[in-house]
């Protein structure tokens, strides 16, 4: 069992400072700036407006290249080692430890319950594993290192009590599939019950194909990385949002909170299936599309990490197509553009063509050892069945 961790060391104040600032700086302001704009272009709709909200939407997309070029360069050794980025410290999370362990459920001091009914049964527990960015290493750790936020894209009904039976007998069938298939290691019901479904140590076959980095790693083919917990609904309801109660988001936040503290997970690597998901076959993104859009960072306690310019482009030259773009939020399209502006850089920098310094992202994407190990197992919510 998992002893739920607790860093009660003290933070000194100007490394807290540091963070707040980076993460004001690099990613709060310039969206809110955008949000203030685009409040001031609907109410006005004159030209002026719709002007300044083009400025902001290239000081946005500046500023996340000042967080790109943070990043060092792609494996490709040129001396260079990496900045560090401040890491969010622990102390900005609240103290949490397991109120109660039955054998049903557990509970926790921030109000999370764990349901256990419908774990599947343990199949031994598991590295998870990262690999180096400068030198290409891989290593082995006995925690994940981050979070793939899914939906589980299943049909639905409408969320009101005239269909409470319906609905909660909706739910048992999808914990009982989703245990079947050791689909993701958490599910949160449309109620904001959350089933752990896969134990924690051990690999969900959540991610399938995928990649993301963070300043000092990379993952790829990340059910051996990070954690899979998924809402059951779907990205685009019959109103084109996601389904996400309120309930859900509450929970995820929870859920979110214990996870990230036990296993000090960054929150830059808490982040939704649509923004690491690839499909090696065509050197596409977003195979799976599942919270392409409206996914609740901030709500489930989460800086808006649908602008990290898209580690599958900047270090494995994947393309993006328009199918991809059309169900991409804002942000994640503006992630796109900063993604290619970068692979541009890259290639300027060392005198190659942009497509010659693809080919030789892509070729060492081919060659990673993982590839060759691990295949796609994910079923549920690839784009072919949820266009
Ligand atoms: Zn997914």
């Amino acid at each position: 069992m998992h002893t739920v961790a607790h860093n009660s060391m003290k933070v000194p104040s100007r490394a807290l400072a540091e963070w707040v600032e980076w993460r004001a700086g690099r990613i709060d302001s310039p969206v809110e700036r955008l949000g203030y704009l685009r409040r001031s272009a609907a109410f006005w709709g004159g030209r002026p407006f719709r002007k300044a909200l083009m400025d902001a939407r290239a000081q946005r997309l500046s500023a996340f290249l000042g967080f790109v070029l943070l990043l060092p360069a792609p494996m490709i050794t040129d001396g260079a080692s990496p900045r560090n980025q401040p890491v969010a410290p622990a102390d900005l999370l609240p103290r949490l430890w397991q109120v109660e362990s039955a054998s049903d459920h557990e509970l926790y001091s921030n109000g999370l319950r764990i349901e256990k009914r419908f774990t599947a049964r343990t199949q031994g527990a598991r590295p998870f594993q990262r690999w180096r960015i400068d030198t290409g290493a891989r290593e082995e750790s006995t925690e994940p290192h981050g979070i793939v936020f899914h939906m589980t894209e299943s049909d639905s009904i409408d969320y009101n009590e005239d269909n409470n039976k319906q609905l909660r007998r909706l739910s048992s069938g999808q914990m009982g599939f989703v245990r079947g298939e050791r689909a993701y290691h958490f599910v949160i019901d449309r109620f904001g019950r959350v089933f752990r479904t896969v134990p924690e140590n051990e690999p969900a076959n959540h991610a399938g194909n995928s990649v993301w980095a963070d300043d000092k790693y990379f993952y790829v083919n990340m059910n051996h990385s990070f954690i899979g917990v998924a809402f059951d609904g779907q990205t685009r309801g019959s109103d084109g949002k996601p389904t996400a109660t309120e309930a859900q988001v509450q929970s995820a936040r929870l859920l979110t909170q214990l996870l990230r503290t036990r296993y000090r997970i960054r929150a830059v690597n808490c982040v939704p299936h649509a923004q690491i998901s690839v499909n090696p076959s065509n050197m596409g993104v977003g195979w799976h599309v599942d919270w392409a859009s409206g996914f609740p960072f901030e709500a489930v306690g989460l800086p808006k990490n649908y602008l990290t310019p898209l580690p599958a482009i900047t270090l494995f030259g994947f393309r993006f197509d328009d199918s991809y773009a059309n169900v991409a939020s804002e942000e994640l399209q503006d992630a796109i553009s900063a993604g290619e502006t970068v692979l541009r850089q890259e290639a300027t920098s060392r005198n190659l063509s942009t497509a010659a310094y693809r080919r030789i992202l892509i070729n060492r994407y081919r060659a990673l050892p993982e590839l060759k190990r691990q295949p796609d197992f994910s079923a549920v919510s690839a784009r072919t069945s949820n266009p």
